[in-house]
């Protein structure tokens, strides 16, 4: 299980949930290269570990535990997926 970045960040991009993320799951933040071609952050399932200390830096509550996810955001677990999927690629 991760927590999940669903739609409310698109736009948004506010990255105050890249500064209190423990392990640094959270990206593109402002430093990495690709951070202007992507609309919204993610966050790397594979790394994170369910702290939940970003849910509540989010301006916009844009993150949950994948279980709380709404409905109509399932989709959001593969995008937050794919992203690093294809880093690794
Ligand atoms: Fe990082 Fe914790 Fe949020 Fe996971 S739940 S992305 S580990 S701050």
């Amino acid at each position: 299980m991760a927590h999940i970045i669903a739609e409310p960040c698109i736009g948004t991009k506010d990255t105050a949930c890249v500064e209190v993320c423990p392990v640094d799951c959270i990206h593109p933040t402002k430093d990495d290269g690709d951070h202007g071609q992507h609309t919204q952050l993610y966050i790397d399932p594979d790394t994170c570990i369910d702290c939940g200390l970003c849910v509540d830096e989010c301006p916009v509550h844009a993150i949950f535990p994948q279980d709380d996810l709404p409905a109509e955001w399932q989709k959001y677990i593969q995008i937050n997926l794919d992203y690093f999927a294809a880093k690794q690629a």
